[in-house]
C-alpha cells in the first residue's frame, strides 16, 4: 500500500478513506473502460474525500509548502489503481499548479473556490494538430478558432485550461485561457477521434472550440508564460509518478498470478520477479529524490538547469523502468495472464500507450547537453 507521507497530523484528509476509494477505483477499472459516462463516479468519490482540493492553500499538500514527494506518492497510488484516473487527476493538479503560479489573486480565488465549493475538475489541453487554437478580437471579447487533440477527461472536466496563439496589440504569443466546459456543446466533441490502444477510459477526445467567446478575465498571465522554466519541464515528474503506479500494478499482479499458479519455485520466474522488484524500487527512489530536488530547487534560479536535468532524467528513466517491468512480467505470465479477466490485459495496454509522452528523444539529448556543457553538474550529480 502506498501512503501519502506527511508530518502534519492536523489535516482532515482521511488516508483510510483514500485507500478505500483507490480499491474501489481499481475494482471498477475493467467496467469503467467502456462506460460512456467516463470516469464520472471515480471523480465523485475523489471529490468526496477532498482529493480534488488537496493542493489548495491550507490543505494537506498545499502548493505553498514543500510537498512534492507526497504529491508524487499520491499520483503514483492513483495511477496504480487506474492509469486513466491518474492521467485526469494529474491534469487537474497541473492546471491548479499553473493557476497557483501565474493567475492573479482574483482569478486564483475564483477558480480555487470552484474546486472547494463545487468540486470543479480542471484539465490542461495544450496538444493540437494543424487546426490548432487562435484567439482573435471580437468587440470587447476574444473569439476562439480551432481544436485541441488529446483532451483527457473532456466529458467530466468542468474548467479546461487551453493554450493557443493570440495576436493582439497587447497580447502576442502562446496564451493560456480557462474555458467553461458547460458552454461547449456535445457536437463539438469528436468521440470518433479516440481509438487508442489503451487509456480508453481517459476519453481524450478532440474538441473544436471554434466560436467560444472569452474575456481578459479568463486569460492567465501574458502570452508565453505557459512555457516558463523550470516549471514546464520540471512538471514531467508528475506524469512519471502516474506511470510508475501502472508498473507497480503490473508488479503486484505478476506476483499474485505466479502464486495462484504455484509457479513461484521456478528459479527463472524468481529471477524475473527480482528484476521487476529492483526496477520498481529504483523508480520509487528516483521519484523520491526528484520530489525532494523539486522542493529545494524550484524557487532557486541558480538551480534551474539542475532541476530540469533531474526531472528529464527521472522521466526517461521511469519510462525505461516501466518498459523493462512490462517485458519481464510479459514473460512471467505468458499469453494466458495477458487475457481478460486478468487486470494485466488492460494495464499493459494502458501503460504502453500512456508512456508515449512529448519529445522523449529530445529529453534524452537535453540530459546529454546538461552534462557536457555544465561545469557545475559534476558537483551536483556525480
Ligand atoms: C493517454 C494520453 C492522454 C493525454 N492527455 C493529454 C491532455 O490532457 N492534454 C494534452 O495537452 N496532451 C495530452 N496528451 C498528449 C501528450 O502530451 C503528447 O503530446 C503525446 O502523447 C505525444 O504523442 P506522440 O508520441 O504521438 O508524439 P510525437 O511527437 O509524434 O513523438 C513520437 C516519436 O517521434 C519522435 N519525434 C518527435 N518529433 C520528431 C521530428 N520532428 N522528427 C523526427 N522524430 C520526431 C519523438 O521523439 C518520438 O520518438 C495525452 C497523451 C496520452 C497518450
Amino acid at each position: 500500500m502506498i501512503e501519502i507521507k506527511h508530518d502534519n497530523a492536523t489535516q482532515t484528509f482521511n488516508q483510510v478513506a483514500f485507500q478505500n476509494i483507490l480499491q474501489k477505483i481499481k475494482l471498477e477499472a475493467s467496467t469503467s473502460e467502456n462506460n460512456p459516462e467516463g470516469l464520472k463516479t471515480e471523480f465523485k468519490w475523489l471529490e468526496e474525500i477532498g482529493a480534488l482540493k488537496i493542493v489548495l492553500p491550507g490543505e494537506l499538500l498545499d502548493f505553498n509548502k514543500p510537498n512534492m514527494p507526497a504529491l508524487l506518492n499520491m499520483l503514483q497510488a492513483i495511477g496504480k489503481a487506474n492509469l486513466s484516473v491518474g492521467r485526469i487527476f494529474e491534469g487537474h493538479i497541473n492546471t491548479l499548479y499553473l493557476i497557483h503560479l501565474y493567475a492573479n489573486e482574483t482569478q486564483r480565488n475564483h477558480w480555487f473556490q470552484g474546486v472547494r465549493e463545487h468540486g470543479h475538475l480542471f484539465g490542461v489541453w495544450n496538444t493540437q494538430a494543424q487546426n490548432g487554437i487562435e484567439f482573435s478580437t471580437q468587440t470587447d471579447q476574444y473569439i476562439v478558432n480551432g481544436s485541441k487533440t488529446f483532451c483527457s477527461g473532456v466529458g467530466i472536466i468542468n474548467r479546461a485550461l487551453i493554450t493557443g496563439n493570440i495576436n493582439h496589440e497587447n497580447r502576442k504569443g502562446w496564451q493560456m485561457v480557462i474555458v467553461d466546459m458547460s458552454k461547449i456543446a456535445d457536437d463539438k466533441i469528436d468521440k470518433e477521434s479516440w481509438k487508442p490502444l489503451g487509456m480508453k477510459a481517459s476519453q481524450s477526445y478532440t474538441v473544436d472550440f471554434s466560436g467560444y467567446l472569452t474575456n481578459e478575465s479568463d486569460m492567465i498571465a501574458h502570452p508565453g508564460i505557459y512555457l516558463t522554466q523550470p516549471y514546464f519541464s520540471g512538471g514531467a515528474i508528475r506524469f512519471a509518478a502516474v506511470h510508475l503506479g501502472g508498473a507497480a500494478a503490473i508488479a503486484e499482479n505478476t506476483i499474485e498470478y505466479l502464486k495462484d499458479l504455484n509457479r513461484t519455485e521456478d528459479p527463472i520466474q524468481r529471477l524475473r520477479i527480482s528484476n521487476i522488484m529492483m526496477q520498481l524500487v529504483a523508480g520509487k527512489l528516483w521519484l523520491e529524490k526528484a520530489g525532494k530536488n523539486y522542493d529545494e530547487w524550484a524557487d532557486d534560479k541558480n538551480q534551474e538547469d539542475e532541476l530540469i536535468a533531474f526531472a528529464n532524467m527521472t522521466r526517461v528513466t521511469i519510462e525505461d523502468i516501466c518498459l523493462r517491468i512490462m517485458d519481464e512480467s510479459n514473460k512471467c505470465i505468458g499469453a494466458r495472464g495477458l487475457m481478460a479477466p486478468y487486470d494485466m490485459e488492460r494495464v499493459f495496454r494502458d501503460l504502453s500507450f500512456y508512456l508515449r509522452q512529448p519529445a522523449p528523444d529530445a529529453t534524452r539529448l537535453n540530459v546529454a547537453d546538461f552534462f557536457i556543457n555544465k561545469q557545475k553538474a559534476t558537483h551536483e550529480f556525480i
